[in-house]
């Protein structure tokens, strides 16, 4: 918790009157005490000249997976490919025989040849290699790296995908050591507060809490982390005392216990997501839940009577019903995570219960086509974001990175303008303000005023009449979290 005086700031009015010129903003150990035209500063503080730069809070990411993220960028990219011999010709260029090989970013449900472990095996030999999946609900193994997975040998079997995928994704550190050591993250997190992020909530797989501790004290106290668990970490959790909110280290309020995470149901690109109606390429076919009812509500009720809040990943309409009868039934809180698919009763319930959307706008650049294909006539109902707002409900706006890059200013450039290219926005009758966008990306933070956690974004521009392409890379100047500096490049 640190002390600075913030020379010369314009405050962005993001949810309440802001003073016209610019001021100096002074902050005493991680709060801001005085807001004038003039300040001195007190003997000791700091002084940092914003030069009429737009102070705002700093950004949050809701929903970030984040080892996935530190180890993303270090893998082969293999997102702008379009078809099984595309990806197989990035591999056999970027393959050095002996050396295990991680891609990610390829859309095979798009693939007119499917992904298969033979067709792998041909170009890579004994090399291990994986290819993660753009959705992340698969990812495609040649057989030596199947064997250093653990994962049984298959010949008829494409991917490995759900269930089996997500409980292998953590083992992928063995193909890279390396990968998630704290230098790693330490390198990860200042990228991301030269953003202007000031925290995240870490949807991690691996169900280790205790590991951000560790990292915590080997120089990877940057920014503010909410570290989720999921069910198979439940009894752990409850083991330790730990409640949402709670911090993980004592005395250390940056690093702190987030929710339960649920996996509800599936995702789009994997024809998973459990739906209403069927999906329009395959008739038979709704997507599915991940639990049963009974199931579900023995996770929330457990989780609520531990103190923990509850995330539930919902992408289908489907399992955002079922999802929210189910928090109506055990009076747990928390939110409903992509909400992607959804009926406007449900957004009605949602706000109703006190929920939060927490969404990923990003997603729908991707999803916009393969939606109006599969969902044909539910575009309107996607990314919903209009009735969200308009309706109450709390909306936190997130990447889900490496999904989508771990970059809240796609995600609000997306939120506002649904398109990410020269194509026409998609569905702009659910887009949000500018100013809707920025409030919910800052953990429900008011304009900077007298009493704010210090936590801010200095800006080169003023975001609320940025035109689209600035807005989708805002310059951050400085990044504080309580007052700490973060990133500068003043
Ligand atoms: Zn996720």
């Amino acid at each position: 918790m640190s002390s600075l005086l913030l020379r010369s700031a314009r405050i962005v009015p993001l949810t309440g009157p802001a003073p016209e010129e610019p001021v100096d903003v002074l902050v005493e150990r991680g709060t801001v005490v005085e807001i004038a035209e003039r300040l001195s500063a007190p003997a000791g503080v700091a002084e940092v000249d914003a030069a009429g730069r737009w102070l705002m809070p700093g950004l949050w990411d809701a929903h970030t997976h984040l080892a996935q993220w530190t180890l993303a960028s270090r893998r082969l990219d293999l997102s702008e490919t379009g078809s099984r011999a595309e990806v197989l010709a990035m591999v056999r260029a970027a393959m050095v025989p002996g050396v295990a090989l991680i891609g990610w970013g390829q859309r095979s449900a798009q693939w007119e040849e499917p992904p298969t472990v033979a067709a792998l095996d041909e170009v890579t030999g004994d090399t291990p290699v994986v290819m993660i999946n753009a959705d992340f609900h698969h990812g495609w193994c040649n057989s030596a790296a199947l064997a250093v997975l653990g994962v049984p040998p298959r010949t008829e079997e494409q991917v490995v995908s759900e269930a089996e995928w997500f409980a292998v994704s953590p083992l992928l550190e063995r193909l890279d050591p390396g990968g998630t050591s704290a230098p790693a993250y330490r390198a990860m997190l200042e990228r991301t507060a030269a953003l202007g992020v000031v925290g995240m909530v870490d949807f991690e797989f691996d169900n280790a809490p205790h590991r951000w501790i560790e990292r915590w004290s080997q120089g990877c106290d940057l920014l503010r982390i909410r570290r989720a668990v999921y069910a198979g970490g439940l009894d752990g959790v409850l083991a330790a005392g730990w409640r949402t909110g709670d911090p993980l280290v004592p005395g250390e309020d940056r690093l702190r216990m987030g929710p339960l995470k649920i996996i509800s149901d599936g995702s789009l690109g994997t024809r998973t997501a459990w739906c209403c109606a069927p999906y329009a390429d395959d008739p038979s076919n709704h997507g599915a839940a991940n639990q049963s009812p009974a199931e579900l509500r023995e996770l929330l009720r457990r989780a609520h009577a531990g103190g923990l809040q509850v995330a539930t990943h919902a992408i289908g309409d489907r399992a955002a019903a079922e999802a929210l009868a189910a928090y109506a039934d055990t009076g747990a809180g928390g939110s409903i995570e992509h909400a992607q698919l959804i009926c406007r009763e449900s957004v009605a319930e949602m706000a109703r219960l006190g929920l939060t959307a927490s969404v990923q706008p990003a997603h729908l650049l991707d999803d916009r086509d393969v939606t109006d294909q599969v969902w044909p006539g539910r575009g309107e109902r996607s990314f919903a974001f209009r009735w969200m707002m308009a309706a109450g409900v709390r909306l936190a706006l997130g990447s889900d990175a490496p999904v989508a890059p771990l970059d809240p200013w796609l995600a609000i450039a997306t939120a506002v303008h649904r398109s990410g290219d020269d194509r026409v926005p998609w569905h702009p009758e659910q887009a949000l303000t500018v100013r809707e966008a920025l409030a919910a990306s800052v953990d429900g933070r008011p304009t900077v005023a007298v009493g704010s956690l210090a936590d801010f974004a200095l800006l080169d521009y003023d975001p609320l009449i940025a035109p689209p392409e600035v807005l989708r890379a805002m310059p951050v100047a400085l990044t504080t979290v309580a007052g700490e500096v973060v990133h500068s490049r003043l």
